[in-house]
């Protein structure tokens, strides 16, 4: 963060404990977690967004393998 930007920051998504804001002054994305603040490039971002879709989608699968044992996740190619 450029100490020497006026920050004005704009909630994106989300709400107490959990929210993303963005910060117009220093052109970069605070993820709030609880007590845990992380900055990101608008990059990180999207490379963020990315790979939580990945993780949730591999989740529904490895639950659905839990559900139909027969079920293979080497059938789908999740890349
Ligand atoms: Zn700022």
């Amino acid at each position: 963060m450029r100490e020497d930007e006026v920050c004005r920051k704009i909630v994106l998504a989300g709400g107490e404990g959990c929210q993303i804001v963005y910060c117009e002054g220093c052109q970069v994305v605070e993820v709030q977690l609880g007590a845990i603040s992380v900055h990101l490039e608008l990059t990180a971002l999207h490379n963020l967004q990315s790979i939580l879709g990945q993780a949730a989608i591999k989740l529904s699968v490895l639950k659905a393998i839990k559900v139909s044992p027969e079920f293979h996740y080497d059938q789908f190619n999740l890349e």
